[in-house]
Parts: C-alpha cells; structure tokens; sequence
C-alpha cells in the first residue's frame, strides 16, 4: 500500500488516536462500500429505521426523535440552536472550557444572545454559578441550558445529574440540552433518567464512523417549543424531517453510505453488549492515565484536567513544560512511529497533545499507542518516567485476570 498522498510507503497500520475522527473497524468499512439505493428501496427505510432504534437504545429513550443529518457535530450544534432559539433570545451555556465556548460562538453568530458562566480548563462546571444564572432569570427569558458531557479539549467529562434538579427545584422551564459529541458509546448515558430534553451527537468518535452524520434526539417538550419558534430555518428543521418517509426525514437524499456505515457501527456495539463496551473504555482510560502519570513523573508534563475522578474516558490531555513543542512530538509519533495523536485547541494550542482513546480500540491498539508516543517523546530527549507503559500494561492486565 502506498499513501494516498505521497509516494512514501507506510509499512503496516497507523494507528489513529486522535479524539475523532477515530478508528474505523471493517465491518463498518464493507457497509460504507455498499452500493447505494433508490430512494423506494425498502432496504433503506430498514437502515435508516434500524439507525434511529439504536441511537435510541443507546440513548436511553424511547420517547424522543432522532433526526440525522448529513453533517458533523457542528452542523447538529447548529440544528439544536435553529430550532430552539430566536434572535435575541438567551441561551445559558454552562461554561466548560474550548467546546462551550466554541457552541457559544456559534449561537451568537446565529444572533442569539448568550449567557455564559466561567470556567478554568481542566476543573468541571462551576454549577453554584450555573444556579445563581438561573436564580437571577426571574422572568424565565433563558430558553434552555446547553452542556457539554465531555470537553474534548481538556478531557474533562462533567456530571449530569444536577441540571435536571436544578432546573425543576427553582421551576425554571429551560429546556436542558446535553453535547454527547465526544462520549456516547463510551460513557454509560440516559438521556430520560437524566431529564434532558435534546441530546446532541456525531458519528465519528466512539460511534466508530468517519465524520459526516451528526444528530439530534428531541423530545416532546423541546419539539413542542421548536413548532412555536418562529425564527427562520429549513434544512435543520426538526419539523419538516417529522415524517414517515426517508426523502423527507433527510430534507432531500439521505446520507446512504454514512447509514450504511453506523447501522453496522451500532451492530458492533450490541454484539459485544453496551456494558462491555464501557467496560473496554475505562479501561483502556485507565492505562492511558497510568502512563501519563508515569511519563510526568520527568517533570516535563502534566495532566491537564487536575480532578483525577473527572479525567475523560475518551480522551487524555497532557499539558507539557515550555520549550516543548508538542506538534513536533506529534509529527515524529506521526511520521516515526505511525501513532497519530491531537495537538492543543484554543489557548492550548502549541501547548498541548492529546491521546484519543475511544472507539474501536483493544489493548494491543492502545499500548501500539502508547510506545509509538514514548519513543517520540524519546526521540526528542523529554525527560519521562520510564514506568509508564509498564503501569499501563498493569492496569490491562488486572482487567484481563478473572476476578476471584
Ligand atoms: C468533536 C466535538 C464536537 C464537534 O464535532 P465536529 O464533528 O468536529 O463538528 C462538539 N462537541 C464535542 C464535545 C466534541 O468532542
């Protein structure tokens, strides 16, 4: 095999640990290959009929709707904010870190007025904050609360459970708005235990897909408050995709190959069963985490999320010492080693890199990973501890040892 762009010869796999886009397993490659459909073939409506049930399934609702579009995260961030909201009314964006603030952005753009509450990278959501916002909100103007599950940038995952309290002890009618972007398939999730209204996601993090589909899951009280919203939008309204007929669902020709692809991507997870599958990820989290606290023990880096419990089981952020160039370090663990890591997002950019660790992943995959980024940092001569993939290799090995 020769890379596509280049003729340098890549020998074996590289390995692909950025937080999405992420590994695509085969199964999901053969049904993104598939020949597409007239749009009156029954076998469609199966696919797109077996896509929204186990999204459903793994969102924990049977109630809501999903509406899938042709588009990434950012493209259902901007669905949820169409429907939701018109210009000038207020959105509280709970403040997390380069994710919130980026959704943030977007909804002014959109002529929405934000309200945010203040964050540090790394720490999780200030809710005394979120509640004295929402305290002060005496005439009910904010429309609903958007938050972001797992913070992608920092590797930081927030609780959930308090918003959904929150918001019914001060008997604010917010609808409550949940970015499961980076976590669904990794992180246990119940979008009804839980109260959120609409729930956010994409296809290429631990869904296995590449990019190209996002989502959104809608209940009956958001869907009721989208009918009565009267700003102005067409592709991304949840309205005109309410129908039976897959032309429609789609605002247009469906994104075949991509249904294609997460249907057989949500077979692979109920295979191998739900609970096994979030299983895989803490542990696999686990072991990242053991050898980036050994590898910091050098003194030249840290974890960037500094609340142990809140470390993202998706993806790992590591902080380096200056005078360190971690887009040099990517680009040797990249080039040298085939492991293909993140760098830094907003202000971390240049200061940062990031281990994605969700998706179709095994063991064998990670520690590839996880020596791919030692020898680099080897390479470049940054002072680590020399335990890490040995602690690594100890945390897999104490999930891999039958309990006695
Ligand atoms: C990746 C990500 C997004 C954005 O998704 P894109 O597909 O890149 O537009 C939004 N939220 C979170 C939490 C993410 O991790």
């Amino acid at each position: 095999m020769t890379h596509r762009y280049s003729d340098q010869r890549i020998p074996g796999n590289r390995l692909l640990h950025s937080p999405g886009p992420t590994h695509v397993p085969e199964a999901v490659q053969n049904a993104l290959r598939r020949q597409p459909m007239d749009l009156g073939d029954p076998r469609l409506d199966e696919t797109i009929a077996a896509c929204e049930a186990g999204l459903k399934r793994l969102l924990g609702t049977r109630e809501a709707d999903v509406f899938l579009y042709a588009a990434n995260g950012h493209g259902a961030w901007e669905a949820t904010i169409a429907n939701l909201l018109d210009t000038d009314q207020k959105v509280l964006i709970a403040g997390t870190g380069h994710f919130s603030e980026s959704w943030a952005i977007q909804a002014e753009a959109m002529g929405v007025e934000v309200l945010r509450t203040p964050y540090v990278e790394g720490y999780t959501i200030d809710m005394a904050s979120v509640e004295a916002v929402l305290r002060a909100d005496t005439g009910h103007e904010i429309v609903a609360v958007f938050v972001v599950h797992t913070d992608t940038a920092s590797g930081t995952t927030n609780e959930l459970a308090g918003f959904r309290r929150m918001l019914d002890e001060l008997a604010h009618p917010a609808l409550y708005v949940v970015d499961v972007v980076a976590t669904l398939g990794a992180v246990a999730f119940d979008m009804e235990a839980l109260g959120a209204n609409v729930v956010v996601g994409a296809s290429q993090k631990a869904l296995m897909c590449p990019p190209g589909l996002g989502f959104c899951a809608v209940d009956a009280k958001a869907f009721a408050l989208s009918e009565r919203n009267p700003a102005p939008r067409f592709y991304w309204d949840w309205r005109k995709r309410k129908s039976e007929m897959s032309y429609r669902k789609f605002c247009g020709t469906p994104p075949q190959s991509m249904l294609f692809g997460l249907e057989a991507a949500l077979g692979l997870i109920f295979l191998e069963g739900v609970e096994a599958v979030l299983a895989r990820h803490r542990t696999l989290a686990n072991a990242t985490q053991a050898a980036v606290a050994a590898w910091s023990e050098g003194g030249a880096m840290q974890f960037l999320c500094k609340i142990p419990e809140a470390r993202s089981v998706s993806v790992t952020s590591v902080l380096v010492s200056p005078g360190i160039n971690p887009d040099e370090l990517r680009h040797i663990a990249r080039e040298q080693f085939q492991v293909a890591i993140a760098g830094g997002l907003g202000p971390f950019a240049g200061r940062m890199f990031r281990i994605g660790h969700l998706g179709d992943l095994n063991p064998a995959m990670l520690l590839g990973c996880l020596a791919g980024v030692e020898g680099a940092l080897t390479v470049m001569g940054i002072p680590i501890g020399r335990e890490g993939l040995h602690r690594a290799i100890q945390v897999l090995a104490r999930a891999a040892t039958p309990s006695g």
